[in-house]
């Protein structure tokens, strides 16, 4: 039987009662009667691309979450006064799922995701997020779109979780309702032909994030004034931002990732080294991965604390700095050759032992050891979740 997509999203609504937490055991699905097409992989692009379906739940402060619901993908009906169109209630997150040899599901330290969200969320006044009922719905999500995974090296299925405010009054307050929902993408390798090492424009003028603002939730709100930023610095031929803070100009993080140095320091030892979660900076699971992995090596010092660009660019004059890259999950990591700041270029050393190389030694380190617990090449490893 077909039925309007409209029709099947809102029978979902109507069906739902409400619950206290968001019970996958009430979730309702209803598969497409027409999958789309699916891109080749050599012609995937970022975020281009959805699959056939989507999740959603609902939840209103009388009544508690609705049941979640997986219907086709679908175009979203929202009143104009919705508050996320007019003061950016709005939090998001961005996971994957890969295919491991086994051709089984697997993701990487999702609860970490959950987390974030419910800080972000709360940071919105929003209601507690249910994380593990959440978590669950996605699982489910996922297994349906299991042959949307694109299968290779570098290869996933991105998920975008997202919360939105419903609420749809004018009034500044908070939300009294609110949608949470995932959308997935599949995505191919950023670097498709080995590492691109990036240059970086240290910006003097324009900041991401302050104590007391909300650097350290992944809101949508954090992100729109970055893009005339971000434009300007790549009109200059520059591919990222590298974000300074304060009057000392400190280091924070670049572009939409996490920023690491791997120098000598000053007593000339190896240090491995990033900023502080200090409130003004995102926390990332691949930030958190970097700094758990390197201490598990012990080789190394591994320090999170505040230093500034002008401590950076002496180490680089003095020959110090061995690599930099910044930390996500969309590149994992993401080599950096050059920093400019106030005019002059910096360059950063990436693998002087193989000078064709896109990456230095311990960023491809990183990158490999991350990708073998991702596709499960690493048997049984914690932050790998099977989903079967
Ligand atoms: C999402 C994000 C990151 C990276 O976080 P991951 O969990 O590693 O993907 C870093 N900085 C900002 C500002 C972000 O929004």
């Amino acid at each position: 039987m077909l039925r309007s997509l409209t029709s099947v999203a809102q029978r979902g609504r109507l069906l739902a009662r409400s619950f206290s937490s968001i019970d996958v055991s009430k979730l309702v699905v209803e598969r497409t009667s027409s999958p789309k097409v699916k891109v080749p992989n050599d012609k995937l692009v970022f975020g281009a691309f959805t699959s056939d379906h989507m999740l959603e739940v609902d939840w209103q402060k009388e009544d508690g979450w609705s049941a979640p619901t997986i219907t086709p993908y679908h175009k979203l009906e929202l009143d104009p006064a919705c508050s996320v169109f007019h003061y950016a209630l709005e939090a998001f997150e961005g996971m994957k799922a890969y295919v491991d040899s086994k051709g089984r599901v697997r993701l990487f330290r999702p609860e970490l995701n959950m987390k974030r969200l419910a800080t972000s969320m709360e940071r919105l006044a929003m209601p507690p997020l249910d994380q593990q009922g959440f978590l669950a719905s996605i699982k489910e999500l996922v297994k349906l779109e299991k042959s949307w995974i694109p299968k290779g090296e570098g290869f996933s299925l991105y998920l975008r979780p997202t919360v939105i405010a419903t609420h749809p009054v004018l009034g500044v307050t908070a939300a009294q309702r609110i949608k949470l929902f995932c959308i997935t993408c599949p995505v191919g390798p950023y670097y498709p032909e080995g590492f691109k090492p990036v240059k970086l424009l240290a910006e003097t003028s324009a900041v991401r994030a302050w104590p007391g603002g909300v650097g350290d939730a992944k809101l949508g709100g954090n992100y729109a004034p970055t893009i005339r930023v971000q434009a300007e610095a790549a009109k200059k031929g520059y591919s990222q931002v590298l974000w300074l803070f304060g009057d000392q100009q400190e280091v924070t993080e670049v572009g939409t990732m996490n920023f690491f140095v791997f120098l000598k320091n000053a007593a000339g030892e190896k240090e491995l080294l990033t900023c502080p979660l200090d409130g003004t900076i995102l926390p990332g699971v691949t930030r958190q991965s970097i700094l758990d992995l390197a201490r598990s090596w012990g080789e190394f010092k591994v320090t999170e604390r505040k230093f500034t660009i002008n401590e950076l660019t002496a180490a680089v004059k003095e020959g110090r700095v061995l690599e930099a890259f910044g930390a996500g999950t969309a590149a994992v990591v993401s080599p950096v050759k050059q920093i400019a700041y106030k005019g002059v270029d910096y360059e950063i050393p990436l693998n002087p032992a193989d000078k064709a190389a896109g990456a230095g030694p311990l960023a491809q380190r990183m990158w490999n050891e991350l990708k073998a617990i991702q596709y499960g090449e690493v048997e049984g490893h914690p932050w790998s979740v099977l989903l079967e």
